[in-house]
């Protein structure tokens, strides 16, 4: 067993409850503050150099002092549970069976907190090993609601010039390199109302979306694909019309679309495509805008487009990360992707900072009711995340 293991070990029983306390403490996106608190307090007593919160509410955990910047981003929020009694135990409880923790955010994303946050007390306790480090252990607001926001604003308005960001969104303690992008769409259609006695007097909004939502359909069958991040897809999510009443013809109606996007794939690329069918061509097509408050009372309104991102397999960071498992755990990870979005569409699609995963459980439980996460994920977790900063040093160089 390796040092850091060894080591980690010593936490087995600190991660697991700190992960059961979080997981009792409710953050929906937007509503961080408690969870925040709590993380931060875990924090100070561990021994962090510095700890304080962003105005957007992230918790940022500083260790030493070095050159090079090496960020640990795991999101404090959780979607919510829906309806609760189709879960099999109280998603808020923190039930621990047989060495799996469950409930709402085990998996996605606070079994990463806490493993991140008893990783910078390994780190701090071995003094860094030595590198010429600076780690930030970064617990981020609204990445259900809106990924990338959040670690976005900590990259540009609180630490700038960092050289590395490690993501403990699930891997299953493999390391991911990339995942497609994503943006979401609306197309409306306009009518003219009129009395639905007589539907001739009137042009009917829903009746003209037909064909688009048909088209759109048939759109998804002939996107782009690359072999690493599989194809790029599209589909109907959502429709919704304004009347005047149940006997008058609708004037507007609106689809909703869910955009994911491979390689090579991109905002410009995607409306124009939808904007190009010929059933849209009166349409009007647009990317949503997200503009939601945080806890902190501060609004950045943004654009709903997720950029897609890729590390090449050959790059230093994806090296490093590899490095740092068969360090702590005797083995050389797995290098794959993720099949979902996480905040790496802002540090490496939108700002292009090195950008890689690593993160304990599977994404197969994120925001199902058999949300879970193992307890030996934690540890190793724990000991992988101490393991970065020697291997990351110098990265920059
Ligand atoms: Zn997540």
């Amino acid at each position: 067993m390796s040092d850091y293991l060894e080591q980690a070990e010593q936490y087995r029983d600190d991660v697991t409850g700190f992960l059961r306390e979080i997981i009792a403490i409710p953050s929906p996106s937007c509503e961080e503050a408690d969870v925040a608190r709590r993380i931060a307090a875990e924090m100070e007593d561990l021994g962090y150099d510095e700890v304080f919160s962003d105005p957007m509410g992230n918790v940022v955990g500083r260790i030493g002092d070095g050159k090079t910047k090496i960020v640990l981003d795991a999101h404090m929020d959780t979607v919510g549970v829906g309806d609760s009694s189709s879960w099999p135990h109280d998603p808020y409880e923190g039930k621990l069976t047989d060495g799996v923790v469950f409930g709402r955010g085990a998996s996605d994303n606070k079994g990463a907190v806490a493993s991140q946050v008893y990783g910078g007390k390994l780190i701090a306790g071995r003094g860094l090993d030595g590198a010429d480090v600076t780690v930030y252990v970064v617990g981020t607001v609204m990445e259900e609601d809106c990924d990338g926001l959040a670690l976005g604003y900590f990259l540009t308005e609180t630490v700038t010039g960092v050289d590395a960001v490690v993501l403990g969104e699930c891997t299953n303690l493999a390391v991911y390199r990339g995942h497609r992008g994503r943006m979401e769409i609306s197309v409306q259609t306009r009518g003219t109302s009129a009395h639905a006695s007589a539907p001739e007097r009137g042009d009917n909004a829903v009746a003209a979306m037909a064909p688009v939502v048909l088209d759109v359909t048939e759109l998804n069958e002939r996107l782009a694909d690359d072999a690493f991040l599989g194809r790029g897809t599209i589909a109907v999510t959502m429709i919704e019309c304004e009347t005047a009443s149940l006997n008058a013809i609708p004037d507007s109606c609106t689809i909703y679309l869910d955009r994911r996007l491979t390689a090579g794939e991109t905002l410009e690329s995607a409306l124009k495509e939808v904007a190009s069918l010929g059933s849209a061509e009166n349409a009007k097509v647009e990317v949503l805008d997200y503009a939601r408050p945080a806890y902190t009372g501060l609004t950045l309104e943004t654009e709903k487009y997720y950029p897609t991102w890729v590390l090449e397999p050959d790059h230093p960071l994806v090296a490093a990360g590899a490095a740092a498992g068969k360090a702590a755990l005797g083995k050389t990870p797995e290098v794959d992707k993720w099949t979902f979005s996480t905040n790496g569409i802002a540090s490496a699609g939108r700002l292009g900072i090195p950008t890689i995963g690593f993160g304990p459980s599977e994404e197969r439980w994120a925001h199902s009711v058999l949300d879970q996460c193992p307890v030996d994920h934690l540890v190793a977790s724990v000991a992988y995340y101490a393991a970065l900063p020697a291997a990351i040093a110098g990265i920059g160089d």
